[in-house]
């Protein structure tokens, strides 16, 4: 399962890895773990960072997390309910907490925090850009809400993760309309462990908004997404 290929310029890899939000993110020079869980730690041995967007059980895993930075040596960053958990299994210099707005380097890769509309303690999504400026939004369990809008319209994504069930109130319509919002090149429905669930957000998709593409991922497939021209 770790993704063993480099992505091509202007390009990144993604595998999906659970019924969750779990992805992970491969840019030319970093690899990017969101929301292990219910996988193996041997599963990213080039890990440079791991993302954790808030303190459910399907998206963080302390002892997991804490096995993964032992092996690769990597950053932890993590909304304030989940570091806080963290604190005492992750060495405190490789841990590091994000707000909505903040934003830390991994190397050349930006990770930046937006809001999630989710009831969770404090939760967050990540705008990920690669070096070459290949723009992902990985919205983890949120709902939409109104400023997705304006977030897209500054962004720009080449790819949104889309939630389509399982996290409450959330549905093919949903996930949808987080499309609609942030109106990305590529939108990939997940979070569901229904096929029938992505088929749905696949036809609104096309019905509404031909001019985005829609990826179904298979679990544990990779895919390459190039930047829009
Ligand atoms: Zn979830």
């Amino acid at each position: 399962m770790p993704i063993d290929k480099t992505p091509e310029k202007n390009a990144i890899l993604f595998v999906w890895f659970n019924h969750y939000a779990g992805v992970v993110i491969k840019t030319p020079s970093k690899t990017l773990v969101i929301d292990p869980v219910d996988i193996r730690a041997r599963s990213f041995p080039d890990a440079d960072a791991v993302l954790i967007t808030h303190e459910h059980y399907d998206h963080l895993d302390p002892r997991l997390i804490a096995e993964i930075q032992k092996a690769t040596g990597c950053t932890i960053i993590a909304d304030p309910a989940s570091t806080q958990r963290l604190q005492h299994v992750i060495p405190p210099e490789k841990l590091q907490q994000i707000r909505p707005s903040e934003e830390i380097k991994v190397g050349e890769v930006s990770v930046k925090a937006e809001k999630c509309n989710h009831p969770a303690t404090a939760p967050v999504t990540y705008i990920i850009t690669s070096e070459d400026g290949v723009k992902v939004f990985h919205t983890a369990d949120s709902l939409p809400y109104p400023e997705l809008a304006a977030i897209g319209e500054k962004e720009k994504f080449d790819v949104v993760f889309c939630t389509v069930g399982i996290a409450p109130g959330s549905s093919p319509e949903t996930g949808f309309e987080i499309a609609r919002l942030t109106k990305p090149q590529v939108a990939v429905p997940y979070h569901t462990n229904s096929t029938g669930y992505q088929q749905e957000f696949a036809e609104i998709l096309k019905k509404e908004l031909p001019r985005t593409a829609c990826l179904i991922p298979e679990l544990n497939k990779i895919y390459q997404v190039s930047k829009r021209k």
